[in-house]
């Protein structure tokens, strides 16, 4: 089934000048690129789009790290995208991510992580709707 995911370059990538390489990588596994922008999360910002984690112990320096520098949120389409974006980025520790997997390659620690991918349809729908308004998806 076609889907739609969301994905953020995170500042790590950005800050190493890997975001060019990351576009590439997920193009030539089959991503189109519906919409894409630079953008500099609030602390309001980053704290609401990881909600979800607001009782883990890593939760400030999470919201910390994801407002230290500019990111590239970008909504993906593709076969089985969720599913498959979650393959091509790899484990959530860059260590345990297979070999060749966007982590793997361009990840330096479990925190700076390189991408972020969406988990399910519902979290999808929810962080796409949370970057794009459904007027600027291509
Ligand atoms: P993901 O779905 O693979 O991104 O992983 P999670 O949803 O579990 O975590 C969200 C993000 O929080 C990760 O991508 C990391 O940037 C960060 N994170 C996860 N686990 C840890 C941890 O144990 N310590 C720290 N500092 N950050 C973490």
């Amino acid at each position: 089934m076609i889907e739609r995911t969301l994905t953020i370059i995170k500042p790590d990538s950005v800050e190493k000048k890997n975001v060019g390489a990351i576009i590439a990588h997920l193009e030539s596994e089959g991503f189109e690129i519906l919409a894409a922008r630079m953008t500099r999360l609030s602390e309001a910002q980053a704290r609401a789009f990881y909600e979800v984690h607001k009782e883990r112990p890593f939760y400030n320096d999470l919201v910390a790290y994801m407002t230290s520098g500019p990111v590239w949120p970008m909504c993906l389409q593709r076969e089985d995208a969720i599913g498959y974006l979650r393959k091509v980025m790899g484990a959530t520790n860059p260590a345990e991510a297979e070999p060749g997997t966007i982590r793997a390659l361009y990840g330096e620690s479990i925190e700076r992580n390189a991408i972020h991918g969406s988990d399910s349809p519902e979290n999808a729908a929810g962080e796409i709707a949370f970057f794009f308004p459904t007027a600027d998806l291509a």
